[in-house]
């Protein structure tokens, strides 16, 4: 997509949505947005969660990073993009759901197996950041020893949406909201190849196609 043709879109969102959904917009003026549900996305262009769920202007908060992942709770003097995005979600907004939103074919869980495997990442960044789920590899290796690369990669990126089920859980305010009733946290992969969704059954422990 060129810059021209994305210039062209804005135009037509202007003229036809923005138009049309005025009303919208004003009442998201002048009462704010309330979205009551957070989603964590991977910032893979082929996974939007706006697209993806049909979703309309104040419907979902949105954090989007590599590989949709949320780093366990750290406090200290770094700067801390998701777990910002995160705490404002649900102690500014009050969100009801927080989702990690996983999808299939992910280059930044692909960066964490390289990783893993002692393979290097050639950026400052990615290889450090992608290593957040570095645990999702060590069990996908105890689930599944022999399995092809494919295989491997998939159940990674399932497990990795696990393992940051997890890490939310140990941001005090999160934990706390869950505790008592107020959020419920989800574990979504999105399957871009058969174009399906898949929602994690912690009872079943397995993840199941949405309908
Ligand atoms: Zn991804």
């Amino acid at each position: 997509m060129s810059i021209d043709r994305m210039i062209l879109g804005f135009n037509s969102f202007r003229s036809q949505y923005f138009e049309k959904n005025k009303p919208l917009y004003q009442k998201l003026i002048r009462g704010g947005q309330k979205p009551s549900i957070a989603v964590i996305a991977c910032s893979d262009s082929r996974v939007d969660p706006a697209i993806v769920l049909q979703a309309e202007p104040g419907d979902i908060f949105s954090i989007r990073n590599v590989a949709n992942l949320v780093p366990p709770f750290v406090s200290d003097d770094s700067h801390h993009g998701t777990s910002a995005a995160l705490e404002f979600a649900v102690c500014g907004i009050g969100v009801e759901h927080v989702i990690v939103f996983g999808h299939a074919h992910c280059a930044g869980i692909n960066a964490m197996i390289k990783e893993q495997k002692g393979e290097h990442v050639p950026w400052h960044f990615v290889g450090p950041w992608a290593n957040i789920a570095a645990e999702a590899y060590v069990r996908t290796k105890k689930e599944m020893p022999d399995a092809d690369e494919e295989t491997e990669a998939r159940c990674c990126e399932k497990n990795s949406v696990l393992v940051s089920l997890e890490n939310l859980m140990t941001f005090p305010f999160i934990a706390e909201r869950v505790n008592d009733g107020r959020l419920t946290l989800h574990g979504w992969y999105l399957d871009i190849v058969e174009g399906t969704l898949l929602s994690y059954d912690p009872e079943e422990k397995s993840f199941k196609k949405i309908d």
